[in-house]
């Protein structure tokens, strides 16, 4: 069967082999150099790291293979990519954002890119109405996240596509809590998908990365010239784990999402939350959707206690789930977003949203599920 053929998961355990012509490794090799010897005749594929490197383009090729797009940049985390997408706009542009995307994304847009004269209106893309009212003949780019952080709103892809372009605006996708596994943007018509590969994506909670996929062969070279001309490329080294941490994708999103399916439930129905966030539960608004454009709800649960007071007392009692940000890695992780994730928004922003001193997200790692939910059950008993 032609390698073009095989499902999305083999593929996936397939990341990089093949990438080394020397001597055939099965992994693709660390190509920890600078510079690469040339001839008289000039160049050979590669030049200079920081334009490209064995390692990194074997990941890169690896990634736009796997999301189905014609090119991918590679960089040293999540924010230096979406900061790359950012530069493809000028003084005068206006970006129109999802109200509660990632903390700096939402600093980025606010603060760094409003002093080069771009303008940011955060609106909620859950509602196609307000987006059309927001985008202007000046936006360039509607960018959104679906599922949102640390909400898990759902938007809807095919429609805000097409009003993005029936703008001539592009839309970019941060598909960081999917991954190219449970949803794929460029199915709908997206421009760009945006990725903290940090999380699902190297898996393990070592290493900071991200990544640019483009649709076009055109808008992945601008991206690819940006990344050259700005040059916040990921090192050899971390390109390596991230592609080692890929080839496990598959298996690990299965397990979190089982897992977080069964403590979803459980935080539901327990009397000390007041209510719980997760697409793939039946009363989740936007879940129906969801499951329209996605193959499954991820491992991502937001939950709100009845007492604010009481969060930091439960976190302090939790010893198999870890306080501590980012998420995604085979490991538990809880956070409080109205401190920590989120703390750049203004804080009348986020009580508006919704991310009050009350509510808790929780990464689901591929731990037992029992365990995991042994630990919740004993910390929220903890408390009052
Ligand atoms: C973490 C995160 C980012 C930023 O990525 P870094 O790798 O931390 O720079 C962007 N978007 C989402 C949805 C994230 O969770």
């Amino acid at each position: 069967m032609p390698q073009k053929e095989w499902r999305l998961d083999t593929r996936v355990a397939h990341a990089g082999v093949g990438s080394d012509p020397a001597y055939g490794s099965v992994t693709t090799p660390i190509f920890q150099t600078v510079t690469y010897q040339h001839t008289s005749d000039g160049f050979g594929p590669f030049d200079y790291s920081r334009t490209d490197n064995p390692t990194r383009h074997s990941l890169a090729q690896s990634i736009t293979e796997l999301e189905g797009g014609s090119g991918t940049s590679v960089f040293g985390s999540g924010m230096a990519a979406i900061t790359a997408l950012a530069h493809l706009l000028k003084s005068g542009d206006h970006v129109v954002l999802t109200q509660d995307a990632y903390g700096g994304t939402y600093r980025l847009f606010q603060d760094t890119f409003q002093k080069f004269g771009v303008t940011a209106t955060y609106v909620d893309t859950r509602d196609p109405d307000q987006v059309a009212s927001a985008l202007t003949p000046h936006t360039r780019l509607l960018f959104i996240e679906t599922p949102s952080n640390p909400l898990l709103q759902i938007s809807d892809l095919k429609i805000l596509t097409e009003l993005a372009h029936a703008q001539g605006a592009w839309i970019a996708v941060d598909n960081t809590f999917m991954t190219f596994l449970r949803q794929r943007p460029f199915d709908f018509g997206a421009d760009f998908v945006v990725y903290s590969a940090t999380k699902y994506l190297a898996g393990h909670n070592d290493v900071v990365a991200g990544l640019v996929i483009s649709r076009s062969p055109e808008l992945a070279e601008e991206i690819a010239v940006i990344c050259n001309a700005s040059g916040g490329i990921l090192a050899p080294w971390d390109s390596w784990l991230l592609l080692r941490g890929l080839k496990t994708l598959d298996l690990r999103l299965d397990r979190q999402e089982q897992n977080a399916i069964a403590l979803a439930q459980f935080l539901a129905q327990h009397p000390k939350i007041a209510a719980t966030y997760y697409p793939g539960l039946s009363q989740h608004p936007g879940g129906l959707l969801h499951l329209r454009q996605a193959t499954g709800p991820g491992a991502m649960i937001s939950f709100r206690l009845h007492d604010p007071e009481s969060v930091g007392p439960m976190m302090d009692e939790l010893h198999c789930i870890i306080p501590a940000v980012s998420l995604g890695g085979v490991e538990s992780l809880i956070t409080h977003p109205f401190y920590e994730t989120h703390r750049e928004l203004p804080e009348s922003v986020r009580m508006a949203l919704g991310i009050t001193p009350g509510l808790v997200r929780l990464s689901v790692g591929i731990e037992n599920v029992a365990d995991l939910e042994a630990d919740l059950a004993q910390a929220l008993h903890a408390i009052p």
